[in-house]
Order: C-alpha cells, then sequence, then structure tokens
C-alpha cells in the first residue's frame, strides 16, 4: 500500500438531523491534499438507504421550519453571517488544504459566498405578496410565495464553500428544508459551515448534508419527497440531472461547464486587458466556471501585443502551495485531473497550435508529488480544435485572432457554451452592440470576471445552463417558492342567484 493509498484515521461523515452521522454504506473515497499529492481524509460515500434518512430528516422539520416566521429565518442567517466571518481563516484553511487555491482567493470565495447569506437575511422584504384590494365588489385578491418543502443541492469541487452557499440559505430563508450532496473531492469547509449553522440556531433536520456520488445523487433526483434540484457542476452531468429530476416531477436548476471568450479590441488598453486576462485566466488555476481560457484578438497586431505581453506576465507568475499567499496560482485538484490537463497541452500541439509558454513540467521544490502545472499560452488557435472547443478547466489560455468585432462575436455565438464573456475596449459603442447582441448570460465590459453580485442573479446561456431561472439572487426566491394567489370576499354575507358565466371584473 503506498503513503496515497494508506487510510489517514479521518473519517469525513454526513451530517442528518443536527448531528454527524457515520457513513454506514463500507463506500467511501480518499480526499488529498493537491498541493502534496498525500490522503489527508476519507470521506463516506452514502448509500440510498442514508440519503433517504436525509430526506426523512428535512421532511419531518418541514412543517415546524415553515410555520416559522421569515424575520426569525432571517435572525439564524444573520448569526451565520456573523460566525462565518469569525471563522473565516478556518474556512479557508479547509478549503485550500482540500482544493488547493491560494488561502487569499479562498477568502475572496468565501466572502462572495458570505454576500448571499446577507441577501437571505432580507428574505421578509423579498417574500412579500403582492395585493390587489376590490378587484370585484368587496373582493380582495393577492399572491403569496410559499416554500416547496424538502430541496435539494449537488455542488461541484471548484468552489466548494461558495457554490453550496449560492443554494441552501435562501432556501431554508424561503421556509424550504434542504438535503445538500456536496463535491466527495472537498467536502470538509461545507462541513464545518453546517456545524456554524447549528450553531446559529438552525433546527435539527433543516439543513442536511450527504456525502457521496452518483448513488447518492440518483436518490435525491428520484425521491418524490424532492420537490426542487438545484446543481451546478459539469455539462454533461448537468444534462442528466436536468432530465431525470425533470422526468420525476422536480422543479430543476442545473449549471453546467464553460467556455469564456475575452475579445480585445484594437482601441483597448492592452496593458489593463494583460492584467485582467492573468488573472481570469489563471487563477484558481483555471478551475473557474468563470474563467477566460480563450482570448479573441481583433486584429493581428493586436494579437501579437497580448501574446507577447501575456508571455512576458507568464515568466513571473509564481506557482506553489495556496497555504503561501505570496503565489499566484495553486495546484490543480487531482492527479487524474492534471493528467487530462496536460494531455490537452499534448493535443493543443498535435492540431497545430503554437504553444508559446509551457507549463508542463514544472516542479515546485519540496512538492514534487503535487497536483501542479504551470501556465500555458497557446497562439493561432482555430475553431476546429478540441483545446478551443472542449472545457480544459485547467491553466491554459487560447489566442484566437479574429478580423473584426462581429467575427469575434460570431466564433462566441457559435461556441456550445454561453455562461460569461467579456470585451475589452474603449469604444463605447462597440460595448453596447456587443453587450445587446451577445448570445451569453453574463457579460463584462472591461470586467473579465462578470460574476453577478448577490442581489443579481448567476446564469449562463445555450449549454451552460438546463432550466429556466438561473442561481441566488431574486431567481433563487422565485425558484425556492411557488406562487399561490388567493381571492377572497369578506364579509360574505350578500345572499347572490348562482352565476354560470365566467366571472368578469364589474
Ligand atoms: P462534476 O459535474 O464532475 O460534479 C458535480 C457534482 O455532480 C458533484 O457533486 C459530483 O459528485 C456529482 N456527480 C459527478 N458525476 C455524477 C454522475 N455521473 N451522476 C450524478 N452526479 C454526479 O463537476 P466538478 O468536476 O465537480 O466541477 C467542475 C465543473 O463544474 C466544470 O465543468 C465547471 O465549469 C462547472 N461549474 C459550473 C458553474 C456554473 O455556475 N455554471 C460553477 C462552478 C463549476
Amino acid at each position: 500500500m503506498t503513503k496515497a493509498e494508506s487510510s489517514t484515521g479521518k473519517m469525513i461523515n454526513h451530517y442528518v438531523n443536527g448531528e454527524v452521522v457515520t457513513g454506514t454504506s463500507g463506500r467511501q473515497a480518499n480526499v488529498f491534499n493537491p498541493a502534496t499529492g498525500e490522503v489527508t481524509a476519507q470521506v463516506a460515500l452514502a448509500a440510498a438507504q442514508e440519503v433517504e434518512m436525509a430526506i426523512a430528516a428535512a421532511e419531518a422539520a418541514y412543517p415546524a421550519w415553515r410555520a416559522t416566521p421569515p424575520a426569525k429565518r432571517a435572525q439564524v442567517m444573520y448569526r451565520l453571517k456573523m460566525l462565518m466571518e469569525q471563522n473565516a481563516d478556518k474556512i479557508c484553511e479547509l478549503i485550500t488544504s482540500e482544493h488547493g487555491k491560494v488561502l487569499n482567493d479562498a477568502m475572496g470565495e468565501l466572502q462572495r459566498g458570505i454576500e448571499n447569506v446577507e441577501y437571505a437575511c432580507g428574505v421578509p422584504e423579498l417574500l412579500k405578496g403582492e395585493h390587489s384590494k376590490n378587484v370585484g365588489p368587496a373582493i380582495d385578491s393577492w399572491s403569496e410565495f410559499q416554500p416547496l418543502g424538502v430541496v435539494a443541492g449537488i455542488t461541484p469541487f471548484n468552489f466548494p464553500a461558495m457554490v453550496p452557499l449560492w443554494m441552501w440559505p435562501m432556501a431554508i430563508a424561503c421556509g424550504n428544508t434542504f438535503v445538500l450532496k456536496p463535491s466527495e473531492r472537498d467536502p470538509s469547509s461545507v462541513m464545518y459551515i453546517c456545524e456554524l449553522a447549528q450553531e446559529a440556531g438552525l433546527p435539527a433536520g433543516v439543513l442536511n448534508v450527504v456525502n457521496g456520488d452518483k448513488e447518492a445523487v440518483d436518490v435525491l433526483l428520484t425521491d418524490e419527497r424532492v420537490k426542487a434540484v438545484s446543481f451546478v457542476g459539469s455539462t454533461p452531468i448537468a444534462e442528466y440531472i436536468y432530465q431525470t429530476a425533470n422526468a420525476n416531477g422536480k422543479r430543476v436548476q442545473a449549471l453546467g461547464g464553460a467556455k469564456n471568450h475575452a475579445i480585445v479590441m484594437p482601441d483597448a488598453d492592452i496593458d489593463n486587458a494583460v492584467s485582467a486576462l492573468m488573472g481570469a485566466a489563471y487563477g484558481s488555476c483555471g478551475e473557474r466556471c468563470m474563467a477566460i481560457p480563450v482570448v479573441v484578438a481583433v486584429g493581428n497586431e493586436v494579437g501579437d501585443a497580448v501574446v507577447a505581453k501575456l508571455s512576458a506576465e507568464l515568466a513571473t507568475m509564481k506557482v506553489g502551495p495556496g497555504t503561501d499567499n505570496n503565489n499566484d496560482m495553486g495546484p490543480l485538484i487531482t492527479k487524474e485531473h492534471f493528467k487530462k490537463v496536460s494531455g490537452y497541452v499534448d493535443l493543443g500541439i498535435e492540431e497545430g497550435a503554437e504553444l508559446v509558454v509551457d507549463g508542463r513540467n514544472l516542479v515546485v521544490a519540496g512538492h514534487e508529488e503535487g497536483y501542479f502545472i504551470g501556465g500555458c499560452l497557446f497562439d493561432k488557435v482555430t475553431p476546429e480544435m478540441k483545446i478551443y472547443r472542449d472545457e480544459i478547466f485547467g491553466p491554459v489560455l487560447c489566442v484566437v485572432r479574429a478580423e473584426s468585432l462581429q467575427q469575434a462575436m460570431d466564433l462566441i455565438d457559435a461556441h456550445e457554451y454561453g455562461n460569461g464573456t467579456c470585451i475589452f475596449t474603449r469604444d463605447g459603442e462597440a460595448a453596447r452592440y456587443f453587450t445587446d447582441n451577445i448570445k451569453v448570460g453574463m457579460v463584462g465590459v472591461n470586467v473579465p470576471l462578470p460574476v453577478p453580485v448577490a442581489y443579481h442573479s448567476f446564469g449562463g446561456w445555450k449549454r451552460s445552463l438546463f432550466g429556466d431561472l438561473h442561481a441566488y439572487g431574486p431567481d433563487s426566491v422565485r425558484f425556492y417558492t411557488k406562487r399561490k394567489t388567493i381571492t377572497q370576499r369578506w364579509p360574505s354575507g350578500v345572499r347572490e342567484s348562482a352565476v354560470f358565466t365566467f366571472p368578469i371584473n364589474s
């Protein structure tokens, strides 16, 4: 047995009905520190009965939680926000130890997650209904937004704390109870935040966490007690989630993968654009769904300048363990993913792209077993290449050259994904034309990562999102509630003869 395969003695279990519950399936997976390649824990992989227990706990907690006034539910959110801020360093250490991202970057992730909790603090205001008096003689009508019941969330590895916080705070603030299935690759920050939620006063059973893989997910997609499913992850799985949960009568939102393009116009401030692109392409080792893995340079002069400046910047980019905030970029998440990303760099060369900066073969002293790869830069990439079409999800930036803004936009529109995009320009007219017409859900103008703030909603177009409503923000209030419209006559003492025609407003 190698060091990497040996048992650590640290077991990450499930959180059901307000307590840690030991996994009983007998199945488990290793959790690694990607900076060292060492196994740091085993995570329990839930069997169907264990997920069913979590659903049962959520269902039992639902009536009392639904009846809890929204202002009281908001108070729990407020205390949770304070607790997360007080314990931010510990949460970030957990994120970095399993994901690998640099601590400062983990802090940014956590901050964006906390903003969703802050938004959920406003739930009494957000749940206010719509009221109309005298819609008919002595008749009033109103719409209210009722919770759905038990809802589920399934989340990816790349934002282990933030993406779950897109989902469950608003879902439970709206009066639902929740079963979360986080990524099995880095579950510790989720488990800790769940403990903080109990400390904040969340009653047992309102938030449950089951660790696991497809076996656990499939129960959440098919069990009739689960009324809605939020998913964030890769597109093939998002499509499967959407179709399966939909076929089982659930409301579903499934956010998928991305290949975000940044256009650099001839009039752009190239130095600023290149600084912005460095962070957007290589931050978090390119493992962000809003990362920029493609630059479309409009005009060859722009292309040459961007490639030259990016190469110079890459020569100074620091790669190393995320525990050292002096590093710009940490390792990839797993050995398999490392092999996949390196394989794409090999493929790009075979496909005829020009590898200007080669990050393969990077060795980080003292971390030789870590999953580190340096930043890679390809020039002369064309739309037929797989390195252009596929989501690589690593620090590999492709430069494509276009002759005009329209040609650059046509490329983006033809791509299967439509998550984020950005234009670098000083030309307001070009920016306006771009934002008006591009077929992408989140658009930046001189902003490389246009991730909406918590009081807007997050979501892509095309095969980056299956479903109608986006994640968090106002759309999440609609996603996690059902509209009910009540029409009432009161007092009802007037005696009327039977009316057989359709009621009209008179
Ligand atoms: P993934 O699709 O492999 O896993 C996501 C979740 O689905 C995990 O909880 C995993 O356990 C579960 N899962 C995996 N295989 C499954 C299967 N066959 N059946 C049922 N469930 C399954 O994604 P990942 O590698 O963890 O995350 C990276 C991906 O997530 C990238 O594609 C990235 O673009 C995407 N992502 C998208 C957004 C967005 O908002 N659009 C945000 C973050 C990440």
